[in-house]
């Protein structure tokens, strides 16, 4: 796959701007997201396999489901516009498993039938068979059945031309199923964004080498690689350089010619060791400083360099997870033109209590505990933003509403799950 970019107007953002004003986390999000443009170029790619991927093309049912009228349990096909009650006896004339057809069927005759086999010409109802006595060739019903009874009509779940799923549906194994079921074997979906990722920073040290005093490992690259290949898109792996601007600079031009999202991690902010937006304007690229009302997450840095969007996450690990789980995403869901991700959260009471000033929306790591008065979150210590073990064993992370001004046990939150995919 070729990682091109629509030729869209540029940009209207100056080339640096000394981040003078904090944007809210929507806006941070917007703004990240305009420098992202939807790659063109779509791939043709095997129903059965392909989740995670986004449609290009709505997909348009060609047969109706079901396909023909079937029972909908083990039982028998009965004629029940004719009145049945309890007590009637009637003849069984046939017996049609899944897969085969029965014959036409009169008044006071039934047939044997199961789960998904045709319903007979004539019939109009299907007993279960724990609703009949068994005698002989005959039934007795146990029961009174009504017309359409323990029916699937045909059509009832999709009828021909409907517009099954629409483009941008990022697909999962319902779209995956509702497609085959239509006996439709290729889907085509948007091409996959490429997302390099750099990591930066003098103290960094890879895995396998020593460390000496005032070093510490890089844990964000490994991390942002894993969330990169978790969400479907395709990791490139752009190594580490240290606080040079223009070893920055020649590593993101590199990057730049081979991904569609060229990520930093260190250095986005604005003090003298920070130099991700200064590389990018070395590198012939442009952007901008977000400060964001964000905690954690210090600045963050985006734009564009030659092809590819530009994202520089703040070094401190939890910021870096948290502001690519905001403004990365957006910005690959712009890459693969969908919606940006809907940050709902489940509200949740606060089991703990959390002393905070209000003005930035932060997000912390929970716990889920069922107690007797229900499902609340209990907040793992102050996390503090370099702290992964809190991390490692949350079940999410809740969002506490810039306004609130210290969490009170009962206070509401927006609990996002970290288990089983990411949610905010
Ligand atoms: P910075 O954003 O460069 O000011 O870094 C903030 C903090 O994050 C510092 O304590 C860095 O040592 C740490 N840090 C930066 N990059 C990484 C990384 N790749 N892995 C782990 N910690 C990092
Ligand atoms: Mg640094």
């Amino acid at each position: 796959m070729t990682a091109l970019v629509a030729a869209e107007a540029p940009l209207a953002a100056p080339p640096v701007d000394r981040a003078s004003v904090t944007h809210s986390v929507s806006e941070a999000c917007a703004r990240a997201s305009a420098y992202a443009m939807p790659l063109i170029g779509a791939d043709i790619v095997l129903v059965a396999q392909r989740t995670g991927r986004t449609l290009s093309e709505p997909v348009v049912a060609l047969v109706a489901t079901p396909p023909f009228t079937q029972s909908a349990m083990d039982g028998y096909a009965v004629v029940a516009c004719d009145g049945i009650e309890v007590g009637t006896r009637l003849r069984v004339v046939g017996r049609v498993p899944a897969g085969s057809r029965g014959d036409e069927i009169a008044p006071g005759q039934a047939t044997r039938l199961f789960t998904g086999a045709p319903i007979p010409e004539g019939a109009d109802a299907v007993i279960m068979q724990e609703h009949v006595d068994r005698d002989g060739d005959s039934i007795i019903l146990r029961r009174a059945i009504r017309v359409g009874d323990n029916i699937r009509i045909k059509g009832e779940d999709v009828q021909p031309l409907e517009i099954l799923l629409q483009a941008g549906e990022r697909l999962d194994a319902r779209h995956v199923a509702l497609a085959a079921a239509q006996g439709i074997g290729t889907f085509k979906v948007r091409a996959r964004p490429q997302v390099a990722v750099i990591s930066t920073g003098d103290e960094l040290r890879q895995a396998g080498n020593a460390l000496e005093p005032s070093a510490i490992y890089d844990s964000n690259r490994p991390m942002l690689l894993a969330l990169i290949e978790q969400s479907g898109l395709v990791p490139i792996d752009g190594g580490w350089v240290p606080d040079r601007p223009e070893m920055i600079a020649d590593r993101l031009r590199c990057m730049a010619e081979r991904a569609d999202l060229v990520v930093t991690s260190g250095g986005a902010s604005l003090g003298e060791e920070d130099h991700a937006l200064e590389a990018l304007v070395r590198a012939d690229g442009s952007g901008e400083t977000l400060k964001i009302a964000l905690k954690p997450g210090k600045p963050a840095v985006v734009g564009r360099i030659g092809s590819a969007a530009y994202l520089g996450l703040p070094g401190n690990p939890v910021s870096s997870l948290v502001c690519w789980l905001l403004l990365g995403r957006t910005m690959t869901s712009s890459l693969e033109g969908r919606e940006p991700p809907r940050r709902l959260g489940f509200p949740l009471p606060s089991k703990s209590a959390f002393a905070r000033r209000a003005g930035r929306t932060e997000f912390v790591p929970v716990k889920l505990v069922e107690g007797h008065d229900g499902l609340g979150v209990e907040i793992l210590g102050r996390g503090g933003s370099a702290r992964l073990q809190p991390l490692a064993e949350a079940d999410g992370l809740a969002e506490i509403a810039a306004e609130n001004d210290g969490v009170r046990p009962g206070d509401v939150v927006l609990f996002h799950p970290l288990r089983g995919g990411f949610a905010i």
